[in-house]
């Protein structure tokens, strides 16, 4: 089976960090939820955000048939 590389997250939330792919998501709440509270931060773009490929799976978010832990499966991770 070949693997792709995953493209970019869209967008990442401004209080947690949390990533997303959905477009619905942009400028929305954050989903997250911290000790029982819902995240406050809202999913901002990832314009202007430097990524880097996942050194742990170069961008496919699995190694062999697990997920790659480095990445929580995203293929990406942010500099900086
Ligand atoms: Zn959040
Ligand atoms: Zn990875």
């Amino acid at each position: 089976m070949p693997q792709f590389k995953k493209r970019k997250p869209l967008a990442i939330c401004s209080v947690c960090g949390a990533f997303t792919g959905e477009h619905r998501d942009l400028n929305h709440r954050c989903r997250r939820s911290h000790q029982g509270r819902r995240c406050w931060g809202t999913f901002k773009s990832n314009l202007g955000l430097v990524w880097e490929e996942c050194l742990g799976c170069h961008a496919i978010g699995r190694v062999g048939s697990e997920i790659c832990v480095e990445c929580s499966g995203w293929g990406w991770r942010l500099l900086g």
